[in-house]
């Protein structure tokens, strides 16, 4: 069940065949990090199969002018909450830390634990990061008029055809982000097209906003997130490198990961039912963890409610190995090791949580009606 309530799938084809077919438009897509490991189910293909290069391919042939990925923006969360969870590592705002990536949680964060929106970060999702850079940072280097930038995102799930809808996400002066497909509705315009997937080669990314690393990556599942900052953090502070922490795709897990002299408590919490419970134990003040990731469906957005049908637990933790497989053989494994992430913070940003960042990369929440 969507989280957010959005029952049926809310199609945007249409608007998107319309936005290829205009040639007054420049059209780009992100596709996020799990989309990777689950769309070939769509074609026939053994449950967690990498298909990235085949899905790049594809999107080339439907039209579009630029492929990127989800994954160089969420490289770009981890510099910002990271950073924003170093601060607050040094007293400079509420601990524990909590994670706001998913907007299935948010929204469910804003009606029934308002008292904690101060503990999530400001960060926008890597969807939203990518779509503010898309009409700003994008056309300035690529010497395109923004208004004529149309913005893509093929996702994992209908909660994210909610959050870009929010009135408080722009940050560029335009709609970030214009559409988002589900991978199912992705993989209907693929057949629509009659593109034979199976036999597509494999094509790479378009460089300036689609190079990744591992960590990027597994943003697609539970722990993905937590993993990812802790691995920044670390290094950052101490210059080592982090072993994996392994949190697990079922109910509440929890990890501690030593950070030079102090000692860092890691949780995740994988689905609403899971969540709710940690968070009351959090409310009264049962528990002292620093940073706790939650994702709305368990087992992350591998287990979104856009992704193939049907998916069963054991179709999910292939899902999530085939991410991991792209972790492990990945030649980056750390966010602010990724060039291109390097490059956009020296040529626009400036720095992570300076001014321009806030402007295009932070947002807010808002108590809304408990329900
Ligand atoms: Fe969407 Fe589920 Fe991923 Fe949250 S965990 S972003 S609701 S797919």
């Amino acid at each position: 069940v969507c989280p957010v309530a959005a029952i049926t799938e809310l199609s945007e084809i249409e608007k998107v065949w319309a936005a290829l077919e205009d040639n007054d438009k420049h059209v780009i897509v992100q596709t996020a990090p799990s989309v990777q490991a689950t769309l070939g189910e769509e074609f026939g293909m053994e449950t967690g199969t990498v298909v990235t290069g085949k899905m790049v391919a594809a999107l080339r042939r439907m039209g579009f002018d630029q492929v990127f990925s989800t994954d160089f923006a969420a490289d770009l969360t981890i510099m910002e909450e990271g950073n924003e969870f170093l601060k607050k590592l040094n007293g400079e705002g509420e601990l524990p830390h909590i994670t706001s990536c998913c907007p299935g949680w948010v929204k469910y964060a804003e009606h029934n634990f308002s008292d904690l929106l101060p503990h999530l970060s400001s960060a926008k999702s890597p969807m939203q990061m990518f779509s503010a850079l898309g009409k700003t940072y994008y056309p300035e280097q690529a010497g395109i008029d923004p208004e004529k930038i149309y913005t893509v995102a093929v996702m994992p799930c209908t909660a994210k055809k909610f959050e870009k809808d929010r009135e408080e996400i722009n940050g560029s002066d335009f709609k970030d982000t214009d559409a988002v497909l589900t991978t199912r509705e992705f993989a209907r315009m693929i057949k629509e097209m009659g593109i034979d997937f199976k036999d597509l080669p494999d094509e790479e990314y378009d460089e300036l906003m689609g190079e990744s690393t591992g960590a990027g990556t597994i943003f697609g599942t539970t722990g993905g997130v937590a993993e990812a900052a802790v691995r920044t953090v670390k290094e950052e502070l101490t210059g080592e490198a982090l072993e994996r922490l392994n949190l697990g795709f079922r109910g509440v897990n929890h990890a501690e990961v030593k950070i030079g002299d102090r000692l860092i408590k890691v949780a995740i919490a994988n689905g609403l039912g899971n969540a709710e419970k940690l968070l009351e134990r959090v409310r009264a003040g049962e528990c002292d963890f620093d940073f706790i990731e939650v994702m709305a469906c368990p087992h992350g957005c591998v287990g979104g409610g856009g992704q193939p049908r049907p998916a069963t637990n054991e179709k999910k933790d292939k899902r999530a190995q085939g991410l991991a497989s792209i972790d492990d053989s990945s030649k980056i494994r750390k966010s602010h090791e990724n060039p291109q992430i390097v490059k956009l913070y020296k040529e626009f940003l400036g720095e992570p949580l300076g001014g321009e960042s806030h402007h295009l990369l932070h947002t807010k929440y808002k108590a809304r009606p408990k329900n």
